[in-house]
């Protein structure tokens, strides 16, 4: 029989806040420079690749690279390399990143909507 809290994922944690919806993975990043948080949407099919390494000591089964920069509202256009690697389950077991770093989707939140009453 399969554990239950296996299948949820809850026995193994997340390196990073991943938000999963559909085909869509979001993660937050902060940059560097200016703080400003960037929500980044990659879509599993499209961009997310599979690793084809076939030998016994692969740890990981996908991976995705992306460059991103903020909304330019801060007058800021630093780029943000990220790298995330998947277990099969889409679970990251793996991040790199350069010029940000990783926030939750809470830090997010509260950073938009402390832009919204100034
Ligand atoms: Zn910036």
């Amino acid at each position: 029989m399969e554990n239950i809290l296996n299948k949820m994922g809850l026995s193994r944690k997340d390196t990073i806040p991943v938000v999963h919806d559909k085909d869509f993975l979001y993660v937050y990043v902060k940059c560097d420079r200016c703080e400003e948080i960037i929500p980044v949407r990659i879509s599993q099919k499209q961009e997310v690749q599979e690793n084809y390494d076939k030998s016994k000591d692969k740890t990981y089964q996908y991976f995705v690279r992306k460059e991103v920069s903020g909304s330019g509202n801060n007058r800021c256009f630093a780029r943000i390399g990220l790298y995330l690697e998947f277990d099969s389950q889409f679970r990251v077991i793996g991040t790199e990143i350069k010029g940000g770093s990783f926030v939750s989707k809470a830090d997010y939140e509260s950073s938009t909507n402390k832009n919204e009453t100034k």
